[in-house]
């Protein structure tokens, strides 16, 4: 086991932190007031590489190791939820999940452009009626010569007025529960699709989140993923690489807790002496140490599972349940360390608050977690290797 970064992990962690002091601090208050998406966000991270980070080089990527993508990750959340949410997405959900399932001609037609970030690609799995409980969805494809014909909608879809593909999940043979539901990619541009920001939003303001619809698209045959009733199996499996970046980003949120609690610690004097003095608040100050540093290890040991082409359901889980909770604790206490002025804009921990909150909502909330866990504990739930598990990364680490 190496806890080491190598030299180039360290200059991509410099990089994407230049990137988000410069690019994204400046703005991100009045961004969050407002309630403004900046989409020039992603070509900008798209001409530094950061689009298809550990999609491998052959298909448009940068081919770095998972933890790389971790860095990058936790990275952008210290700066905003809503641009790591948008790498999650584009990344983790989707371009990683074609690289793990699509066959060479839907590499090359979307995941190559996605991991240069020319085009961006989105996952609609959640519906107005059906979000943990995935077998409740109502959309529907049906075949239709050299088409399906996809009808339903999308809720909570993240960059549903940005991106340019989806991956969405439908019902091929309803009868069949689970094992009858499908995935697509379906281009935006398509006649029958549309989609609608949500407003007021808790957190998150400066993403862009909303509902997806289609009305008779006509998808063609080849843009089915994988087989046929292979779609929950696929939506499973992305998610195990959408969790790992969710979770990665939480522990940038822990960090950005802490960092702006100690400078505000010493900085604060109450009763003649700096807050940081005060045993209670060293108490809180403790716990986001702790959180960031066991979240951290939670992280960076699912990276090293997926670089070695494991099977790491059980590791993500926990991971991605654990850092989030971390998160939206230590963005509780970073508002008490502040007080008042905590509880205003003039200080960024309110934003990192309520930015704290979806990630314990989306991928599995906090309950599907502790379920999961326990289950695996018990004995309940064991998991197989997947029949198409994500390639082993090849790298040297060394060169990462
Ligand atoms: C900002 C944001 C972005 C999102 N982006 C996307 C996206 O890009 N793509 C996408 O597909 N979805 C997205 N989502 C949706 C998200 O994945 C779902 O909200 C999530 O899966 C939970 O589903 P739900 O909201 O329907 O809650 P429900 O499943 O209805 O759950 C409601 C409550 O009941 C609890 N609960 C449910 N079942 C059980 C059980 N068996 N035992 C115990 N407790 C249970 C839950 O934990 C929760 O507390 C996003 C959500 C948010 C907030």
């Amino acid at each position: 086991m190496d806890f080491n970064f190598s030299e180039e992990q360290n200059m991509l962690r410099d990089t994407v932190r230049n990137f988000v002091d410069k690019e994204i601090m400046p703005h991100i208050a009045e961004w969050d007031r407002v309630g403004k998406f900046d989409p020039s966000i992603m070509k900008r991270l798209a001409d530094l590489g950061l689009m298809g980070v550990c999609i491998p080089e052959e298909y448009g990527g940068s081919g770095m190791d998972y933890n790389s993508l971790a860095i990058v990750c936790e990275e952008l959340e210290r700066g905003d939820t809503a641009f790591r949410t948008a790498v999650s997405v584009h990344t983790g959900l989707n371009s990683m999940t074609l690289l793990q399932w699509g066959t060479e001609e839907q590499k090359q037609k979307y995941l190559v452009p996605q991991a240069k970030g020319e085009k961006v690609g989105a996952y609609g799995l959640t519906e107005p009626g059906a979000g943990s409980d995935v077998a409740s969805i109502q959309s529907t494809a049906v075949k239709d010569g050299d088409h399906y014909i996809l009808n339903g909608s999308k809720s909570w879809i993240s960059l549903c007025d940005t991106a340019d593909h989806f991956l969405v999940f439908a019902y091929t043979d309803k009868e069949k529960r689970h094992k009858g539901i499908s995935a697509f990619i379906v281009e935006r541009d398509w006649k029958g699709f549309d989609s609608k920001a949500t407003k007021g939003k808790l957190g998150i303001r400066s993403g862009n989140t909303g509902e997806i619809f289609f009305d008779h698209i006509k998808v063609p045959k080849e843009n089915l993923l994988g087989e046929e009733g292979e779609g929950f199996k696929i939506a499973m499996a992305a998610l195990d690489n959408g969790r790992f970046t969710v979770a990665a980003g939480a522990v940038g949120q822990i960090r950005a807790c802490l960092e702006a609690s100690v400078k505000y610690a010493h900085e604060r004097e109450t009763f003649g002496k700096p807050i940081g003095q005060h045993q209670l608040v060293q108490r809180m100050i403790a716990n986001m140490k702790a959180g960031l540093e066991m979240s951290s290890l939670l992280v960076y040991r699912a990276g090293e599972l997926k670089n070695a082409g494991t099977r790491n359901t059980e590791e993500t889980s926990m991971a991605k349940w654990q850092a989030c909770d971390f998160a939206n604790k230590a963005a509780d206490d970073a508002i008490q360390v502040h007080g008042a002025y905590g509880y205003s804009d003039e200080y960024p921990v309110e934003r990192y608050l309520r930015n704290s909150k979806a990630p314990v909502i989306y991928e599995g909330t906090r309950e599907i977690h502790t379920i999961m866990q326990a289950e695996y504990a018990l004995g309940y739930r064991k998991d197989k290797p997947l029949n198409k598990m994500l390639p082993a990364w090849e790298g040297d680490r060394a060169k990462v």
